[in-house]
């Protein structure tokens, strides 16, 4: 029996071989991590050593590190390496307080390509492919990882970042674009656009790669229908893992592939920070395994997902995760109840009457908290059953959330559509 042969994604024999490699990059990584100030004061304080991490379960004597350490260290933190060695940093959004700046040494650069290779390799990409990247460039990782997967793995790359709507049209047709990167918010918007300038029977794309928010199944049904897609693929990644590309789905759509030579993943709890059971939903807490600049050691992403455990329908070793259900930032508290945009999500793809785009606004009236919740009609309905469907919505928040909210429905591509995450939270309580 011939095993399918990958330029870029890693083969592991078995599980235990995974394993195994996981507890050699810890390992390394906690070597590694003395070189630091920051880190060598936390493992001290811990009283762990190296030679502590005998096996994977010995991770968790590790001790938890957070943005809260990015921020104290601003504004090289954590850094593992001398000045001199660092070649880029890149910075995540700080939407408060200090930008998150993460500095990258020469293999760091080089493994975030490859991350990146390897996400095109598993959407099923060719050299032959003509990938256009729609996603911020600059300080953010997104573009920078993009586009040099794209040239390591081969592709004819078209790097034309968020926005200029009328350039990635122009693109797409006369270069024949295979293969689109961009948030799914983006994509669908291209989709919108590209319906309504009438050329889909003019472009070549057959694949959408998008990431970096939640992403409802109607959004994107919605956008691989009017592009007629053969496929589209959630990608995961984070500027503390280098950036895009730490992991991506498959053809089995059955969760996401993470790369176990370059991170170890564990699922906590996040009021307890104990493990949750196998298979249950908690926050991803990630170990760097060869990462140099600013290695991570069990740092807490504040995405919340799950392991998925067993072998993938296509056949590959790779552990999983879920998709990202929420960022535990995202979550807002409303009269006592946490909720999650995902559960909202969830609710309104209840609703084939509905399109997918939501907004929510928080506001405080007598001392009393409200929400009012803006949908769009979806464009095969009319309009005059909306009184009847906005009672059905409420119900079922109230069912689903255990808090009452005004619902709104609204004609189709009325909310605003916007090219990086979507806002679909004002809070005005404040
Ligand atoms: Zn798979």
């Amino acid at each position: 029996m011939t095993v399918q042969k990958h330029r870029f994604i890693p083969a592991f024999k078995d599980e235990e071989a995974v394993f195994q490699r996981q507890l050699e990059g810890v390992r390394w990584t906690v070597r590694h991590a003395r070189n630091s100030p920051q880190y060598k004061g936390k493992l001290d304080a811990a009283g762990v050593h190296p030679e502590d991490i005998q096996s994977l379960d010995d991770v968790r004597r590790l001790p938890l590190s957070s943005a809260d350490d990015l921020r104290a260290g601003y504004p090289l933190p954590l850094l593992c390496i001398p000045e001199r060695d660092i070649v880029r940093i890149h910075a995540s959004s700080g939407t408060t307080g200090k930008r998150k700046i993460l500095a990258y040494s020469r293999r760091d650069v080089d493994n975030f390509g490859l991350q990146m290779a390897r996400c095109y390799e598993m959407a099923g990409l060719t050299s032959m492919d003509r990938i256009q990247i729609a996603v911020g460039y600059g300080l953010w990782t997104a573009g920078a990882g993009f586009q040099a997967g794209s040239e390591l793995f081969g592709a004819l790359t078209v790097p034309i970042g968020p926005g200029n709507l009328d350039i990635h049209l122009q693109m797409l047709k006369d270069m024949g674009t295979t293969c689109f990167a961009a948030t799914a918010s983006m994509a669908l918007l291209m989709a919108e656009e590209v319906e309504r300038s009438g050329i889909v029977d003019k472009i070549k794309l057959r694949k959408i790669i998008f990431g970096s928010e939640a992403c409802s199944d109607k959004m994107r049904a919605s956008f691989e229908r009017r592009l007629r897609l053969e496929g589209s693929y959630d990608i995961g990644g984070m500027t503390e893992m280098y950036g895009p590309g730490s992991s991506i789905e498959c053809d089995a759509h059955q969760g996401l592939h993470y790369w176990p030579d370059l991170f170890y993943m564990e699922i906590l709890d996040p009021d307890t920070l104990e493990p949750v059971k196998p298979g249950e939903v908690g926050e991803m807490v990630v170990t760097t395994l060869c990462k140099e600049a600013t290695p991570l050691i069990r740092y807490r992403t504040r995405d919340l997902t799950r392991l998925l455990p067993g072998v993938c329908a296509c056949g590959l070793n790779l552990p999983r995760h879920d998709k990202i259900y929420a960022r535990s930032d995202d979550m807002f508290i409303l009269r006592g109840v946490n909720i999650y945009p995902g559960q909202i999500m969830d609710v309104l793809a209840q609703f084939p009457e509905l399109g997918g785009e939501y907004h929510i606004t928080l506001t405080r009236a007598n001392g009393r908290d409200c929400m009012d919740l803006a949908t769009e009609r979806h464009s095969s309905v009319s309009s005059g059953l909306d009184q009847d469907l906005a009672a059905r919505v409420a119900e079922q928040l109230h069912v689903k959330l255990l808090v009452r909210g005004k619902v709104r429905i609204v004609d189709p591509g009325s909310l605003p559509r916007t090219v990086s995450k979507s806002k679909r939270i004002t809070d005005l309580r404040s």
